[in-house]
């Protein structure tokens, strides 16, 4: 990818992982003796330029970092923890692909797992993709988004919301550079909740797997999970429907992050909406039996499962309404809208001229 060529890239990759990589066949050989539970669980997902980041503002080392978590998300949800990767790099003329390549590797073993193998290619556009094999944590079935019965709890791992007012900031300018110890605000934005506006680009754009806690999970009798990729209406609808059975959210019980609603309030930015619709917080959704209590697990109960279909949200007011499922669409737009009164920020970002 890079001008000195795909042999030379791989040749300090090689370098870089030690003595004994496993890159440099035209596959990989697996030695499954440490796989000692019979059952591989594989998951793959991407990071697009322009879908779920923007290369523009975030540098590749965090684009590959941001890569292994969504990916190590999935393994999380299921109760499996990750130990081999493929990487498919297709990036376009002049990416600092030995960067991503070594912040991949490194994001890999910083969980417990090993970069195998992949392809390298050249594109107008960044598209990564990590195929992420893992192992259960445990012995027995793996968690499923189906085992939700009616009656259930339903526990969220962590707060919703934060990650969209994250994209937002990107959005607006924020981003990440290479060799920045943290995110940097949108230029030119003037922010009296700079701390919480900081931690919500840090949610946004390092999202931390839930590893541990669908390794808890996972040594429960029965457990429904799936991580919140595509927001909370949207992934409980695929909860319930996968489960056969309904739900209602309460409201009021939404985990909110500190200042987040302060902050959102700042931004012009809808604090419900977007903690039932912004999507990547990458935090459990879980469905038990209301004899588990999960408090201590960190989890916060935010509703319920029914026999009657569909999805319900009740209000402070404890009136029920229908609720629509309007999770964020990663085939659809990027992010949420930038906040409202500062697109002159966001414009006069887009203009600049491709880095
Ligand atoms: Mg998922």
């Amino acid at each position: 990818v890079n001008h000195d060529g795909e042999e030379a890239t791989l040749a300090r990759l090689a370098a870089h992982l030690g003595p004994g990589a496993k890159i440099g066949d035209d596959a990989a050989w697996l030695d499954t003796a440490g796989l000692a539970s019979g059952q591989l669980v594989a998951t793959v997902d991407s990071q697009i330029d322009g879908v779920h980041v923007r290369c523009d503002r975030v540098a590749p080392q965090h684009v590959a970092r941001r890569l292994v978590a969504v990916n190590a998300s999935d393994l999380a949800a299921s109760g499996a923890l990750p130990r081999l990767g493929l990487l498919a790099l297709a990036a376009p003329p002049g990416y600092d692909v030995d960067s991503f390549l070594a912040a991949t590797a490194e994001s890999l073993a910083q969980l417990g797992a090993e970069l195998v193998g992949g392809d390298l290619a050249r594109a107008d556009q960044l598209v990564a993709t990590l195929t992420l094999l893992g192992v259960p944590a445990r012995r027995g079935p793996l968690l499923a988004r189906s085992a939700a019965r009616p009656g259930d709890r339903l526990w969220l791992g962590g707060t919703v919301g934060e990650s969209a007012v994250g994209c937002a900031l990107v959005a607006a300018g924020g981003g990440w550079r290479a060799t920045d110890p943290a995110p940097h605000l949108p230029p030119g934005l003037v922010l009296e909740h700079r701390d919480a506006a900081q931690r919500a680009l840090h949610r946004h754009l390092a999202p931390t797997p839930q590893l541990a806690l669908g390794q808890h999970l996972a040594g429960l009798p029965r457990c429904a999970a799936l991580d919140l990729s595509d927001g909370l209406a949207k992934d409980l609808t695929r909860l319930a429907t996968a489960s056969g059975v309904g739900a209602t959210v309460d409201l009021a019980a939404l985990p909110f992050s500190a200042d987040y609603e302060v902050l959102c309030q700042h931004l012009d930015l809808d604090p419900l909406g977007l903690g039932l619709g912004g999507g990547e917080d990458y935090v459990l959704l879980v469905a038990t039996a209301p004899a588990h209590n999960l408090t201590e697990l960190g989890l916060v109960p935010i509703g319920w499962c029914e026999s009657e279909p569909g999805l319900r949200a009740r209000t402070a007011d404890r009136a029920v309404r229908p609720l629509e499922s309007s999770g964020w669409d990663h085939l659809g737009r990027l992010c949420p809208p930038a906040p409202k009164g500062r697109q002159e920020i966001a414009q006069g970002e887009a203009k600049r001229s491709p880095g």
